[in-house]
């Protein structure tokens, strides 16, 4: 009998934050698979755990990815941690996940603690449509390629980033979007000095500039407005039918497609057409 891969998220700063069913977890699994063993160490001590804890992280996943799954089909089950907050999200893992179901191997995510839907709920911004963009490129052109694949983006947007880049990644963002954009910037959630600052790009960039940004951000900002379609006017459909009429359209069916094209009633096109 193959065992099975848990997927279990930890706190991102409360240690209250683990639940039960994650704790029960970590103590029945066989081994924790870990991004950083000392940071999860101090987590499991906490807890009164002991359990073996082998590494996974970005720059060993390749080969300790085939560690695990061969440990998992033999039998045993594996719970894999992050540092913070959800495995496989901006974090090792979903490489993991994926190795593990091509196996044939179960497995369970268990609900818990992640940043970004952590920020987002509290935001402010528009939560009924929302995209993960995770953290920008540090290389200029893929990170301006990034933020410019966004620019028509209407949904709201939720970003990582690092304290010490914070302020190039406001300052590009606002260069991308325009200074009025409104954005949300979710500071140290769950944490001693958790705030939350609402406001545009161009405040948060003046804001950063005069104070150097401490502590963990989810920069959650604001999608785009959607365009105003102007409605047509019955010059503009006068000019429509003239126009298909020349293509070799018959009046009739250039009022036709000319009230369909640009959403107005038939006699409204017809009455302008006659005009021509
Ligand atoms: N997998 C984790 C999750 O989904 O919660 C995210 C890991 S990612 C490597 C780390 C980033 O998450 C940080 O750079 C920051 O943007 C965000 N983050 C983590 N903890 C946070 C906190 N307490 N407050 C604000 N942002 C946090």
């Amino acid at each position: 009998m193959p065992g099975m891969l848990y997927l279990v998220p930890t706190p991102i700063g409360n240690l209250s934050d683990i639940s039960v069913r994650c704790r029960e977890t970590l103590e029945q699994a066989d081994f924790i698979a870990a991004e950083d063993t000392r940071v999860s160490l101090k987590l499991l001590n906490h807890l009164g755990i002991k359990k073996s804890l082998v590494s996974y992280y970005e720059h060993n996943k390749a080969f300790k990815g085939n560690v695990i799954v061969d440990r998992i089909l033999a039998g045993e089950t594996c719970a894999l941690v992050s540092d913070a907050g959800s495995p496989a999200i901006s974090d090792p893992g979903e490489d993991l996940v994926k190795q593990c179901a091509e196996a044939g191997i179960t497995v369970c995510a268990i609900p818990g603690p992640c940043a970004a839907i952590t920020a987002l709920s509290i935001s402010g911004q528009a939560t009924g449509r929302f995209t993960f963009e995770g953290f920008l490129s540090t290389a200029k052109k893929s990170r301006r390629e990034h933020l410019e694949s966004l620019l028509n983006e209407q949904r709201t947007m939720i970003f990582y980033e690092a304290p010490h880049k914070l302020l190039t990644t406001l300052e590009d963002m606002a260069a991308a979007f325009g200074p009025d954009r409104p954005i949300s910037l979710c500071r140290e959630l769950t944490k001693l000095h958790e705030e939350v600052i609402r406001t545009t790009l161009g405040g948060a960039v003046d804001l950063y500039t005069q104070q150097p940004p401490k502590g963990e951000f989810v920069l959650v900002l604001a999608g785009a407005e959607p365009k105003v379609q102007e409605a047509a006017t019955p010059e503009d459909a006068a000019k429509r039918v003239a126009a298909l009429m020349e293509g070799g359209m018959s009046r009739k069916d250039a009022i036709k497609q000319a009230a369909q094209e640009l959403n107005l009633p038939k006699n409204v096109v017809y009455d302008a057409a006659l005009e021509i």
